[in-house]
């Protein structure tokens, strides 16, 4: 199996996709920051599907890490990276130095949509600055025509699909559902850290969108009783902080008075030193909402 080409180098990175593509070849992008799952390969698998070559970006971004938040002790696997996406068959892995991205006076910013302010941007207040930034960047440097992102993180998802509209990027978009392990919990880089009993308790996530979603099927449309349903349930799987459980629409996350259409559900809570997030698409309209991933 042919190894990826490995770039570091900006410019090398940015002519091996141009010239690539004036030969007619489509390139799919996803964006990562290593440690990868099975979750980050699901990505790289609908780029090998719908373009001619695939580059897999491992860049742990800095700027989107707050003061006090897991920075330095992130987990970097490299080797193991690599191998996954040599099996995965992908092309280019890009992976630059902070300094290469962010070289001395390097300061401007994008300022996300709206859709950035709560939730995740209200306990990472500049993160989805840093996302939007170093997404940008990644999108400027590998242009390629089609980007992948993951649901599992939602309000993501929406900062850049409003950054594309609204800077008017020439890239198409797609998003892909949450892979789970069998018992619910989502894939995440993040579940490492966590000891086999942080492990159950984390399955509160994910089984607090579940009841959630079930409740909603049955009938329930009042948000504020399906948030408190949903936080009894990771209270009793015993969580030890929740940072929020919120029922949105599920386009603009914006509080809904009654369940409406298509919704989201959104939590975030602490698992001993972890910090997990996850959500869940609850649709009202006909018998998918059981079934969304
Ligand atoms: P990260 O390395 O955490 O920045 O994630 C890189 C990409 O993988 C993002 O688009 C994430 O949303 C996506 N991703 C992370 N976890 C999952 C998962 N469990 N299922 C699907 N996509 C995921």
């Amino acid at each position: 199996m042919p190894s990826p080409t490995v770039v570091h180098d900006l410019d090398q990175a940015y002519l091996t996709i141009m010239q690539s593509r004036a030969q007619g070849t489509k390139w799919g992008l996803v964006p990562t920051m290593g440690a990868l799952h099975d979750g980050h390969l699901s990505l790289v698998q609908a780029a090998r599907e719908t373009c001619d070559a695939v580059a897999v970006t491992i860049f742990v971004n800095p700027t989107q890490f707050g003061p006090g938040e897991d920075l330095d002790r992130y987990p970097r696997t490299w080797e193991a990276d690599l191998a996954a996406l040599e099996q995965h068959q992908v092309d280019l892995v890009f992976a630059p130095t902070i300094e290469s991205m962010y070289p001395p006076g390097c300061t401007t910013r994008v300022r996300p949509s709206d859709v950035a302010a709560d939730l995740e941007g209200r306990f990472r207040p500049d993160h989805f600055e840093g996302v939007a930034t170093i997404v940008l960047k990644l999108f400027q440097v590998l242009p390629a025509e089609h980007a992948f992102f993951g649901q599992k993180d939602y309000q993501q998802c929406l900062v850049v699909r409003d950054m594309v509209r609204d800077l008017n990027l020439p890239i198409h978009l797609s998003f892909r559902p949450t892979v789970r392990e069998a018992d619910g919990l989502a894939l995440s880089s993040r579940n490492r850290y966590l000891s086999d009993v942080d492990r159950q308790r984390a399955l509160g996530l994910s089984r607090a969108l579940a009841a959630a979603a079930a409740r909603a099927h049955q009938g329930e449309r009042d948000p504020q009783r399906l948030e408190a349903l949903a936080t009894q349930v990771l209270e009793d799987a015993g969580v030890d902080r929740i940072d929020y459980v919120a029922l949105r629409d599920a386009d603009t996350l914006v509080p809904l008075k009654e369940l409406a259409d298509r919704a989201v559900m959104l939590i975030a809570a602490h698992v001993g030193a972890t910090r997990l997030i996850d959500n869940r698409v609850i649709s009202v309209v006909a018998s998918e909402a059981a079934s969304q991933g």
